[in-house]
């Protein structure tokens, strides 16, 4: 593959390592023969779907997961082998290319397998489902057991179509009070119970649910999203975690410009930051097209070790900081990771955002490139 050059220094550095190494120990964690159904819905979190899913593969994961047909016909073109799940709802337009490019499809409607059916008459291959009950979550999913028994029947009885696995997804997983959580775990378990066949694979996890609820609910295979990228689903699973994990995006730049302003001179759009005193403020080529969005005003950033905060607006492709002294041009700087002592997190953005870690890396825009190592 031919490795694109990029002239703007601004690029996501991602660890795939450290994805490596997550998935090592989500692996030693579960029981033997449980998988790891590794999520790399929306490009991998924003870390970039073909790097992630081959780091994973390689480490041990087994089956695929993404939220979309074009994400997995994405993963498919670059994976021959692997299993790979959509997460989500499916037109029934698509079944006839899931069936030929062995992709697993969630189903919970009948309707929606009588509607493919005719499209499938000609496929040499099944098309492989997996039922979704809705135990809880109120997304995706059937959420009566006479439905089930329903949705399974017209499984078994339309030609070319193959139940291959059942599942279900938890709201509350990553809480301390499991109330809700338990009567999902009662929920799925009723369903399992119905079923007159088990199919080949039934999985309830997802990183919270495994790490924190833990081992009856490993079933055949977990499915670990957050944590193959090194962050914890939630403080409270954080504070509890069995092993460390390991983050593995980064987001680093370079100053572009550095000058000297008098006090009374202002930076930015709306000239909101006035110098009180001689300042030296450096350009990083880094806005809010890239998703470092307005909100981030004030935020640090790492230069030399230090902390400096961004001053006035971020504009759309460029923002400024407060530097503690000259620096020269291409000097690096850290936007999220680590530089000397000092780290700025993930969790550090999402607590100022007011949103959770998951929301980070995914609006980091695809104009900023993702360099692995
Ligand atoms: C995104 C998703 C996951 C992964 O969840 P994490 O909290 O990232 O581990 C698992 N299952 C379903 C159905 C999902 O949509």
């Amino acid at each position: 593959m031919k490795t694109q050059q990029y002239f703007r220094p601004t690029k996501a550095m991602i660890d795939l390592q450290a994805i490596q190494q997550n998935v090592k120990n989500l692996k030693e964690f579960l029981q033997p023969n449980v998988q790891i159904i590794a999520v790399v819905k929306a490009n991998a979190y924003g870390h970039g779907d073909v790097a992630v899913a081959r780091a994973a593969l390689e480490a041990g994961a087994t089956i695929l997961a993404v939220a979309t047909p074009d994400e997995a016909l994405h993963i498919r073109a670059h994976f021959e082998e692997p299993d790979i799940l959509i997460l989500g709802a499916s037109p029934v337009s698509f079944a006839p290319y899931a069936a030929q490019q062995r992709i697993i499809l969630t189903a919970f409607a009948s309707d929606w397998i009588q509607q493919a059916a005719p499209l499938l008459v000609n496929e040499e291959l099944p098309l492989r489902l997996h039922i979704k009950v809705d135990s809880g979550m109120g997304r995706l999913g059937i959420r009566s057991e006479q439905e089930l028994v329903e949705l399974y029947e017209t499984i078994q009885s339309t030609a070319n179509v193959e139940l291959d696995g059942i599942f279900t997804h938890f709201a509350t997983a990553d809480e301390e009070n499991s109330t809700h959580f338990n009567q999902q775990v009662q929920f799925f378990e009723k369903c399992l119970s119905v079923m007159p066949l088990k199919p080949r694979l039934v999985h309830a996890s997802n990183t919270a649910a495994s790490l924190v609820k833990n081992s009856h609910l490993q079933y055949d295979a977990v499915r670990y999203g957050i944590s193959l990228y090194g962050l914890s689903p939630s403080p409270y699973v954080e504070s509890i975690l069995p092993f460390p994990l390991k983050p593995a995006f980064s987001l680093e730049s370079e100053l572009v410009h550095v000058k000297q302003i008098k006090a009374g001179e202002s930076v930015g759009y709306g000239a909101t930051f006035t110098a009180q005193t001689e300042t030296w403020i450096g350009t990083i080529p880094i806005g809010y097209a890239d998703g470092v969005i307005r909100k981030l005003g004030g935020q640090e950033v790492l230069v030399d070790g230090q902390k400096v905060p961004i001053v006035g607006r971020i504009c759309m492709d460029q923002c400024m900081v407060a530097l503690p002294k000259a620096y020269a041009i291409g000097e690096k700087v850290t936007l999220i990771g680590q530089q000397g002592q000092h780290v700025i997190s993930i969790d550090e953005w999402a607590t100022k955002l007011e949103t959770i870690n998951y929301e980070i890396p995914c609006i980091i825009t695809a104009r900023v490139p993702r360099i692995y190592f």
